[in-house]
């Protein structure tokens, strides 16, 4: 499999082998295969973060208490609304997005024959409808598609994937509970880091690994002993095709645990259970936090809070190109 090789600023450090599936998707190089590789990091994700990062800090006092995604009337009624409570800006921004993703992926399914049209649509999307063309129905195998994205759009996305973030429970662990100003950046960060490290296979031993090359030990870490090496707590870095020894940022969060931040579809992925665990879901706590933090600096790399100098790469959370195009906006009235 070819794979770029990003330098690090010091021959001390290892080079970021990319894998083509962390490639932006104009890259030559790039390359993808839905059906072995992890989810890719969709465009309505890569805007989602985006929304957040506009839509600034996020108070305690905004976040759900109760809030039961599996209920029916919870589906079916705003939770701010119903809590009585302000809905942050980045999640109006957010269901924006949303309302109008679903409205541009409109014109693939109107062409679904067509693979010149099929060219830009997200790798998923383009995969489910090149096999509603072989289907024995192609008709209701393209409606019933179109319906599932409508699903994920409307529901899953908002609902049952961004009201369980935004809640005390989820979100509230990585934020200071006991103001009602609005956190800072430097308050996010007082709680929570973002390290560089170097990420270890099991075959080296960090002290041997620090010491030969003069590095403080403590930057340097097996997977297994990051919480996403845990048993079956979160996904690999050899899931996204990344060789080991590898410079990584790592979040290291008020709930205690850590996560590597792996490069993947021109942005990053947080290795946790809850993001990995399942492919409809486009944002965890772990990156709400980062949307955050990177809106307060208005940039789309994350800060090394710590630990070594990483290559650029392995810090930048948003693609660039969606990031150059994309403009938060609320959602028009007709959506609920
Ligand atoms: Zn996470």
């Amino acid at each position: 499999m070819p794979r770029r090789h990003i330098h690090a600023s010091s021959s001390m450090l290892p080079s970021l082998g990319l894998p083509p599936g962390s490639l932006a998707d104009i890259d030559a190089a790039y390359d993808y295969d839905v059906e072995t590789d992890p989810p890719a990091i969709e465009p309505v994700e890569h805007r989602i973060r985006l929304d957040f990062m506009a839509g600034g800090a996020i108070r305690y006092d905004q976040l759900l208490t109760n809030y039961d995604s599996r209920d029916r009337d919870a589906a079916e009624t705003d939770p701010w609304h119903h809590a009585g409570r302000a809905k942050p800006l980045g999640m109006q921004y957010a269901e924006g997005t949303c309302q109008r993703r679903l409205t541009e992926e409109a014109r693939y399914y109107e062409s679904y024959d067509d693979e010149d049209t099929l060219v830009d649509a997200p790798a998923f999307l383009a995969h489910r409808l090149r096999q509603a063309r072989s289907a024995a129905d192609p008709e209701a195998a393209l409606r019933s598609e179109r319906d599932r994205r409508e699903t994920w759009y409307r529901t899953l996305i908002p609902r049952l994937n961004l009201c369980s973030v935004l809640k005390r429970s989820s979100y509230g662990t990585l934020i200071d509970d006991g103001s009602d100003e609005m956190p800072e950046d430097h308050d996010l960060l007082e709680y929570n880091g973002f390290v560089g490290v170097i990420v270890l296979d099991p075959d080296h031993d960090p002290e041997t690994y620090a010491r030969e090359r003069n590095l403080p030990s403590r930057y340097v870490v097996r997977e297994q002993d990051l919480s996403s090496g845990k048993v079956e707590e979160g996904a690999h870095s050899s899931e996204y095709g990344l060789d080991l020894p590898a410079p990584l940022l790592v979040g290291e969060y008020a709930s205690g645990s850590r996560y590597s931040l792996l490069p993947w579809s021109d942005g990053l992925v947080c290795s946790c259970p809850f993001k990995t665990g399942a492919p409809w879901r486009v944002m965890c706590k772990h990156e709400l936090l980062a949307s955050i933090v990177l809106g307060a600096q208005e940039s789309i790399f994350l800060p090394v809070t710590d630990g070594l100098d990483i290559p650029y790469r392995a810090r930048r959370f948003v693609s660039p190109t969606v990031a150059s195009t994309h403009t938060p906006q609320l959602p028009d009235d007709e959506w609920s």
